[in-house]
């Protein structure tokens, strides 16, 4: 069956939300029903950010959707609290199966709305399956315990048991990566879920929904709606039976999220923005740090949470560093991430251009110097060039503000003392690295750092088994090892006589 075919079988009215051939058709999901634009719902443009041409028509949920979405979960966790964890991993394995067999076309949705070059997105289909299998097995492991008793004939367990409705809030750089990680969560911990994903960015959670309807999911236990964000955040956070919220997103956001979730006593995990140091010591092996700071660095265009975003170089190999870096960084090729030699594309929205202008605007003013790029491309769609700064102060916004784009910061260091006191200067904490031959000087970086995530002389974040999350104003939380499902489960005493 066609898509086409498949999104009117299950009863979309009033069209599919689809306006180039190959692109999804945009819907809601609702206790098992894709429901598409119509009867009476607003629906918003979803823009190639290529091209700046409208793609898709994304339907918005009513109050009254977003109320049958809550209702839907909260019945169909009565049962799904009861299915085997052995069951749910099973279907949380058919669907990682599912996404990898439908790479392909998951990727070029994720390509037509994101922008990410296609291997970057195949890419993050591909690794980021393997979350929805890492909690498939995972969830066998929800283990309780016995706490020996003070008296003869009690007995003492420790339970873990599914906390109820999530609500979780994805954003746009990772449309597919962000979602599976929070719905293989909800789902192996024995929650529902109800999730709003980034409406730039929505193929990927739609294409999600139907896969994990055709893995066997029952009705309810995954809905997907669309909307004003403030709103459809709010009325779900004030739902009765919602429990718990995940959100991934921007650090101002996170805290109004967590205000309101706390006001109403409901847990949350929030993986928020970071500004990442990196830092190369002059003993490391200088031009593998600058290969791979260039290629993490420009890495989706930079819209990457933890992008090595302020690089503090070690002033005796500073013009070794700069040699290889703005070398690898001269040869990226920016263009439509559907094009085979494209490496870097454009940004998601126009507002992230905006900013990269001002960012640079900024530095320039306070005497800093832009080795390469600084401008916005001149050719439709939200281009702005891979740009090197250097000789920028550490009051310069680019050093203290997430820049989340494809702007590296460059500066120098003399003592690893003054480097970790400036590297840890800011108020984020999500992810930091290290570059050095020295174990002392390695020991001292990872001890030092104050983040969530550390990795010395490699890229070593975001694997299924290990933790993925930050401190202070980075978030609290984990996403991903055996943490993960912390935020869903409640524990609970049972003490009885026998
Ligand atoms: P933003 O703060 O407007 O939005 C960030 C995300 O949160 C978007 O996906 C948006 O749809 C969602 N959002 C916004 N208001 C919301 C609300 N009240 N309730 C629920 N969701 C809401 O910022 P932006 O311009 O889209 O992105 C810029 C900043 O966001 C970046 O500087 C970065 O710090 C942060 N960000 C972080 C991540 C991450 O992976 N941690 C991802 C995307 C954006």
């Amino acid at each position: 069956m066609s898509e086409a075919e498949r999104l009117n079988a299950v009863g979309a009215p009033g069209g599919t939300g689809k306006a180039v051939e190959d692109y999804a058709e945009l819907a809601l999901f609702i206790n098992g029903r894709f429901i598409g634009s119509g009867e009476g719902r607003k629906s918003q443009e979803v823009v190639n950010p290529a091209t700046g041409e409208t793609i898709g028509r994304l339907p918005h949920a009513t109050v009254a959707d977003l109320d049958e979405a809550v209702r839907a979960a909260s019945a169909a966790f009565a049962d799904w609290r009861r299915v085997p964890a052995v069951e749910r991993g099973q279907i949380l394995r058919r669907a990682a199966e599912l996404a990898r067999e439908r790479a392909p076309s998951i990727a070029r949705g994720i390509t037509l709305d994101q922008g990410k070059p296609l291997a970057e997105a195949l890419g993050e289909v591909n690794a980021c399956s393997e979350h929805a299998v890492w909690h498939a097995e995972e969830c066998k492991r929800i283990y309780g315990r016995l706490v020996p008793a003070r008296q003869a004939g009690v007995r003492q367990l420790v339970e873990r048991e599914p906390i109820g409705v999530v609500a979780a809030f994805t954003p746009w750089n990772f449309p597919f990566n962000q979602a599976i990680r929070k719905i293989a969560a909800a789902l192996g911990a024995g929650c529902t879920i109800v999730i709003k994903g980034a409406e730039e960015t929505p193929s990927a959670l739609v294409a999600l929904a139907r896969l994990f309807q055709d893995a066997g999911l029952p009705d309810g236990c995954l809905n997907v709606v669309w909307g004003v964000p403030a709103e459809v955040s709010e009325h779900l956070i004030r739902a009765d039976a919602v429990r718990k919220i995940s959100f991934t997103g921007s650090v101002a956001v996170g805290k109004q999220l967590a205000a309101l979730s706390g006001s109403l006593m409901k847990r949350a995990t929030l993986e928020l923005g970071g500004h990442s140091p990196a830092i190369v010591c002059a003993d490391a092996d200088i031009d593998a740090a600058a290969t791979l700071l260039a290629a993490q660095k420009f890495r989706n265009a930079g819209q990457v949470c933890i992008s090595p975003s302020r690089i503090y170089v070690e002033r005796a190999a500073h013009d070794r560093f700069m040699d290889t870096f703005l070398d690898r960084v001269r040869g990226i090729r920016v263009g439509d991430g559907l094009a085979p030699d494209t490496t870097m594309g454009p940004l998601t929205h126009a507002r992230r251009v905006r900013q990269m202008t001002e960012l640079v605007e900024d530095a320039v003013n306070r005497q800093a110097r832009v080795e390469c790029g600084g401008e916005v491309l001149d050719r439709p769609g939200y281009f702005f060039a891979p740009t090197v700064v250097t000789n920028i102060p550490d009051s310069a916004y680019l050093m203290t503000l997430e820049p989340f784009g494809p702007i590296a910061s460059v500066t120098t260091f003399t003592a690893t003392e003054e480097v970790l006191t400036r590297a840890n200067s800011l108020a984020y904490g999500l992810a930091a690295m290290g570059f050095t031959s020295s174990p002392k000087t390695s020991q001292a970086l990872s001890q030092g750092l104050q983040a969530g995530m550390v990795s010395i002389n490699h890229w070593g974040f975001g694997a299924a088994e290990t933790p993925f999350g930050g401190i202070r104003d980075s978030g609290w939380g984990s996403e991903g090892g055996i943490e993960s499902f912390d935020g869903y489960l409640n524990t609970k005493l049972v003490s009885e006589t026998y």
